[in-house]
């Protein structure tokens, strides 16, 4: 089980030279019956890592896998190779189950796919039982942490893996882990011991941009046809109704879309899946529900019209674009709607006050992201617990943004929120307090006779887009919240502090925009 064996194998079966970086080292532990914990971006390679090894020791390697709709796929993929390999899942008929049952106990398999509740079936244990696992692998390993973003049940049964076949060895991938991930995954894995690699989670030919939204689908058209005209690319959107409008309204303008969502029948689903691997240049306008374990290599662009829920989740879904390596847009815009719309999603969400509270962070992170006046780039991987220099490769790098003292705005907006409370019992949302600081007298604003409270017109001095973006940003830190459907605004207890104790409040200048040639301040 040395290393010409497994260079063989990558020569060989897969037609590759050389490893990659940190391939050689993981496969050969493994090989050699060690346990790894890999932690590797998208594209980096991990398949190999599991497969390698799997083929080059006795028995069959087991993966587990929470990607069901993907299997076939993967399956399909590796036959092509001559490798033999077959899954077990939900959606097979009881004869498929036992035909790939007996190929396993007869040692004709390399490797054996698995979802995870497959596993909790002691049945499914009885088989492996009898017949020679030579590894397992458990793919998307961050699903086993229940501090990470997507949290599985059944990837808790993992951790008996090690008392049950305490000879088998053990590898965990995962593209996505923070350092408390990472601790999380070890110690539900029992995997301490093993070796560690955690390879660098920059992608550097991804321009990572971040953009005030304002008429989102016209920003994204704009995008298209300035930078990604003829490109592959994939466009995210929060609802299936927004997905269907915004393909609607790409194809309208000439642009080659696709819908993707839960909601289209499975075969429709497949068949704009397979058109997007297959055609050069189609744009796929989908939910999260998609991308997951699709490899298209010459993805141009990844652009968000809704802001994701997590880092970890921006981060996956901005890792589609330019696995070959090219130069290659993350695009997103984040509006103050989203963060209404997030915080409100939170409020309303099933769970516990500890979830709520994780998805709280969750979201705060993700904000603390769009509104940095430094490097997202070392934001990124500062999240991810790692260190880079400046990029000179994302838009606060290329376009550095101004900060400004923003205390006495957030004193006025605040106190204008307390006011309306206090004197009034009343709560409004962000349109009739910026109309409030500005003196506008609206038909709402006379209707409530907000034009006799003190501080109505105080905030003449900024512009509505300015005012607009203070809000998103003091709810975004936290010194702002928002309650009940219509987004109306409240104090927080960090309010407190801004208008009592001086707390100083730095705020992003809104970055200039080029809309048809002018020069305009967005949002
Ligand atoms: P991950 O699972 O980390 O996202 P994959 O295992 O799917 O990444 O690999 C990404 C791509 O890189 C695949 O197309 C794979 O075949 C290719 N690849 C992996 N290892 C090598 C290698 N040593 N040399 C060349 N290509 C490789
Ligand atoms: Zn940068």
């Amino acid at each position: 089980m040395s290393s010409p064996e497994t260079l063989r194998v990558l020569n060989r079966v897969f037609g590759y030279a050389e490893f990659r970086s940190g391939q050689q080292k993981i496969i050969d532990h493994v090989t050699a019956g060690g346990d790894a914990l890999v932690l590797m971006p998208t594209g980096g390679g991990k398949s190999l890592c599991y497969q390698i090894p799997a083929l080059v020791r006795d028995g069959v390697g087991v993966v587990i896998s929470p990607l069901i709709a993907l299997m076939q796929d993967q399956v399909d993929a590796l036959r092509t190779l001559g490798v033999r390999a077959g899954f077990l899942n939900s959606t097979q008929d009881p004869d498929e189950r036992r035909m790939v049952e007996s190929e396993f106990l007869a040692g004709e398999l390399d490797l054996l796919y698995l979802a995870p509740e497959r596993l909790r079936v002691e049945s499914t244990q009885r088989l492996l039982d009898r017949g020679t696992v030579s590894l397992f692998a458990i793919d998307e390993a961050h699903c086993v942490a229940q501090w990470g973003h997507d949290f599985r049940p059944d990837y808790l049964g993992l951790s008996d893996l090690h008392e049950r076949w305490p000879d088998v060895p053990r590898i965990a991938l995962t593209a996505t882990a923070t350092p408390a991930t990472h601790a999380e995954i070890a110690s539900r894995l029992n995997l301490e011991d093993a070796l560690h690699h955690v390879a660098s989670f920059d992608r550097p030919n991804i321009q990572y941009r971040i953009v005030p939204k304002n008429e989102p689908r016209k920003q994204l058209l704009e995008l298209l046809r300035t930078e990604h005209s003829g490109d592959a690319g994939i466009v995210y959107c929060l609802t299936r109704k927004s997905v269907e409008e915004t393909a609607e309204f790409l194809v309208r303008n000439g642009i080659e879309a696709l819908p993707y969502h839960a909601g289209l029948d499975a075969g429709t689903r497949a068949e704009h899946q397979a058109r997007f691997l297959r055609e050069d240049g189609l744009v796929v306008v989908a939910t999260i529900a998609f991308g997951m374990g699709i490899d298209k290599p010459d993805v141009r662009f990844v652009a968000h019209l809704d802001l994701p829920k997590s880092v970890e989740g921006y981060y996956q879904e901005t890792g589609r674009a330019g696995r070959d390596g090219l130069p290659s847009t993350a695009w997103l815009a984040y509006g103050l709607q989203d963060v209404m719309q997030h915080r409100k999603l939170i409020d309303n969400s099933e769970g516990d006050q500890a979830h709520r509270r994780k998805q709280a962070a969750h979201l705060d992170a993700m904000l603390a992201l769009c509104e940095t006046v430094d490097c997202r780039r070392v934001r990124l991987l500062a999240y991810f617990g790692q260190d880079c220099e400046p990029c000179g490769n994302c838009d606060t790098c290329l376009s550095p943004p101004e900060s400004w003292d923003g205390t006495v705005a957030a004193q006025k907006l605040l106190s204008t929120v307390v006011r309306l409370r206090r004197e009034r019992n009343q709560k409004f949302g962000a349109g009739q307090i910026i109309d409030i600081l500005l003196g506008k007298k609206t038909p709402k604003v006379t209707q409530h006779r907000h034009d006799e409270l003190s501080v109505f017109g105080v905030g003449t001095d900024l512009a509505e887009g300015e005012w607009r973006g203070a809000v998103r940003q003091l709810l975004a830190m936290g010194l702002l919240g928002v309650e009940g459907d219509y987004g109306t605004l409240v104090t927080t207890p960090s309010s407190d502090e801004v208008l009592y104790r001086g707390r100083e409040v730095r705020l992003r200048r809104e970055p200039k925009r080029v809309v048809r040639g002018r020069a305009k301040r967005a949002d």
